[in-house]
């Protein structure tokens, strides 16, 4: 079988960049202990998550359990969020929050789990262990897992597979529990996911008296791909290819669950073939294989594509590769938002049809670029092409990190790419879009997505197979892997964000390739080494060799400033442009360009831009100052008057890096500019 290469582990690596240790210690230090603090409902003015307190509730309920004392359990109602009635104390018995509340905690842990391998902190990590505890004192003794349903005495339970997250909540937790193991070597957290996917195991599948269920939303598929390598239980790597193969078969699952409430409610049933969308939201309209087209909920589907990928690679399944290589295709040429964002409509938080990209009523969730993130990397594991890793840097570097604040403490759920924030308070239509980061949500998915992908980033820079290492994203760090069964530690020296990436190999003749990715932004590209010109293939340059201490490899990847048109179907950008300086996506704002940011024009085929460096919120960024126009406001006698040419006057336009927008105060914010 053909051998794909598997990302560093993180205690092999060592990031020291100044802008991605930067973002990393803001998740370290501020986002870690905030998160923990939302968590137990210790925020002033932020929505409670009720997170802790609900695996509180159902640890005081086992151990009731376990001491043979009696228990009230909650009604079952089928509500998607439980809330205390108003004016009423919240009861410390009951279940709060959404269906999947308990995933945060998951997501909190593995991000934790990430820091500890990078940034021993024995404090952490006792309150860690702590939480881990108490997730482990709330399971079933069967192995089930979810305090919603534990807390309702396991009425419903595994009955709404569709929309109640039980599996997306298993999906989490066993990906929490690879991290906790990889970083402490503790294996309560894995043997409490091993048990709750043994539980699941017994009540789904295709044998007699089972469901013939799999995940609403997805995460599950992944988690247990990690749960395999972590463990070797090839029963988990089954249980993947279950739910893989399962999803959208007929007769439809979800059409039984969605039949059978309509029979309580006593409504006729949906025949199977009464809309050949129907359950397309949740990719589960066909089979994964014969799916040709990215529908559905955005977050959902990236995590399905990368868990499709993750079988791919380790069953070396061509058929299914080749099925995420549509996937991605549809993803990227047709619905990506030129930030790296998925999700063209709010309506179920969606893609929309083929190249529909609004930019001011945008999607664009933060977990769907961090799934976007997962995807690539995974598809950058079967095959080293640069232009995947291109676009895990344009969603990385531009959409991820806009979703959390340069405090590291507020953050966006909705990534729109023009924001009025007038228009935001008044329109209903615009309810989703915030001008402003928010503290914390209710349904507060993205802020631990964001903290789970930043502290494992080395794991997206470099991968490697035995006798190869990629670095996909440049950061200065040093990175030690094992060629041809020989140490190397590869030494990147701070300057990418300059142009320049400089490597100091430290090796005693470790025999092997090093491959380093040629970015697409980069126009022209150069490099040299000692050890020979390096062959190009796919976007990266090999170079092969004995490696002894002393070599070194130089690449000169100079930042350009670059107008972008989006494809003529892209209709919200017709006659716009917008600008590129690097990976960076920029945009204006109305802290420097003054309101009214649609009255600004740029003049892409004479762009005389000045490249200047700016604080912003402790961080040195690139910003440009560009030759446009200002359309001069006149008063109009009437709201429609004979067309006469606008009167222009020339003025500087100010660009500011796309993820650090709105760290400045609320204002307007624009990124496809007017053109000349
Ligand atoms: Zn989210």
């Amino acid at each position: 079988m053909k051998e794909y290469s598997k990302p560093l582990s993180l205690n092999q690596v060592r990031i020291r960049d100044t802008f991605w240790k930067h973002e990393m210690e803001l998740v370290r230090t501020r986002m870690i202990p905030y998160q923990w603090e939302a968590l137990n409902d210790r925020v002033p003015d932020a929505a409670p998550s009720w997170c802790v307190h609900n695996f509180r509730a159902a640890a005081r309920l086992q151990a009731r359990r376990r001491a043979g004392e009696s228990w009230k359990y909650e009604v079952w109602k089928g509500t998607f969020e439980t809330l205390p009635r108003t004016g009423e104390e919240p009861d410390e018995n009951a279940f709060y929050g959404f269906v999947f509340q308990d995933s945060d905690m998951y997501k909190w842990l593995e991000a934790v789990s990430y820091s500890l391998m990078q940034h021993p902190d024995p404090e952490l990590e006792k309150t860690a262990a702590e939480a881990v505890e108490l997730v482990c004192s709330a399971q079933d003794p069967d192995g089930y897992l979810d305090t919603f349903y534990i807390l309702k005495n396991r009425v419903g339970a595994f009955s709404n597979l569709k929309d109640h997250h039980e599996l997306y909540c298993f999906g989490h937790l066993t990906e929490a529990a690879v991290a906790w193991h990889q970083a402490t070597g503790r294996t309560d957290l894995l043997e409490a996911a091993e048990r709750y996917a043994d539980c699941i195991a017994m009540h789904i599948g295709l044998e007699d008296g089972k469901k013939p269920g799999y995940p609403g939303h997805e995460i599950a598929e992944m988690a247990l791909m990690r749960l395999y390598e972590e463990t070797g239980e090839a029963r988990f790597l089954d249980q993947c290819r279950y739910f893989l193969n399962q999803r959208g078969q007929k007769p439809h699952v979800f059409l039984e669950e969605v039949n059978a409430e309509r029979a309580r409610k006593e409504e006729k049933p949906l025949e199977e073939d009464s809309d050949e969308k129907l359950f397309a939201y949740y990719q589960a309209h066909q089979p994964v294989r014969m799916q040709k087209e990215a529908v559905g909920h955005a977050v959902r589907a990236m995590y399905l594509y990368s868990g499709m990928a993750d079988l791919a690679r380790l069953d070396g399944d061509e058929e299914m590769r080749r099925a995420c290589e549509t996937l991605w295709h549809s993803t990227t040429r047709d619905k990506m938002y030129i930030t790296g964002g998925v999700g063209g409509t709010h309506v179920g938080e969606a893609f929309s049809r083929r190249f529909d990209l609004p930019n001011d009523t945008a999607y664009s969730e933060t977990c769907a670029a961090v799934g976007l993130v997962f995807f690539a990397r995974r598809m950058l594991q079967m095959q080293p092409k640069s232009e995947y890793a291109d676009v895990m840097e344009r969603a990385l570097i531009n959409t991820v990190l806009a979703g959390m604040a340069m405090d590291g403490q507020s953050f966006f759920y909705v990534n729109p790419l023009e924001v009025d924030p007038e228009a935001c308070r008044t329109d209903k239509r615009l309810e989703h879009v915030k001008p402003v980061r928010q503290k914390w949500f209710g349904c507060a998915c993205c802020p631990p997505n964001v903290a789970r992908l930043l502290s494992s980033l080395p794991q997206y820079a470099f991968t490697a197979t035995q006798d190869r290492v990629y670095v996909h994203l440049y950061m200065a760090a040093d990175a030690e892997v094992t060629l041809g069964g020989k140490k190397v530690v590869l030494h990147v020296q701070d300057g990418w964000m300059n142009g320049r990436v400089h490597i100091d190999i430290e090796s005693e003749g470790a025999d092997g390739a090093v491959c380093v990715r040629l970015p697409g932004w980069c126009e022209h590209p150069s490099w040299k080494s000692t050890r020979g010109e390096g062959t190009v293939e796919n976007g990266y340059v090999t170079f092969c060799g004995e490696w002894k201490t002393g070599d070194s490899i130089d690449l000169e990847l100079p930042f350009s400033v670059m107008c972008l048109h989006a494809d003529w179907r892209v209709r919200e950008d017709a006659g716009r442009a917008a600008v590129q300086y690097g990976p960076f996506v920029m945009c204006t704002e109305e802290k420097d360009n003054g309101k009214d940011l649609y009255m600004l024009k740029i003049c892409p085929d004479s762009l005389q831009a000045q490249v200047n460096q700016e604080t912003i919120c402790g961080m040195d960024l690139p910003v440009l100052d560009v030759h446009g126009k200002q359309i001069v406001r006149e008063e109009d006698d009437a709201l429609y008057t004979p067309w006469h040419r606008r009167r222009e006057e020339d003025t500087r336009v100010k660009l500011v890096p796309y993820f650090a927008w709105g760290n400045r105060g609320g204002g307007e914010m624009r990124v496809w500019q007017r053109t000349e």
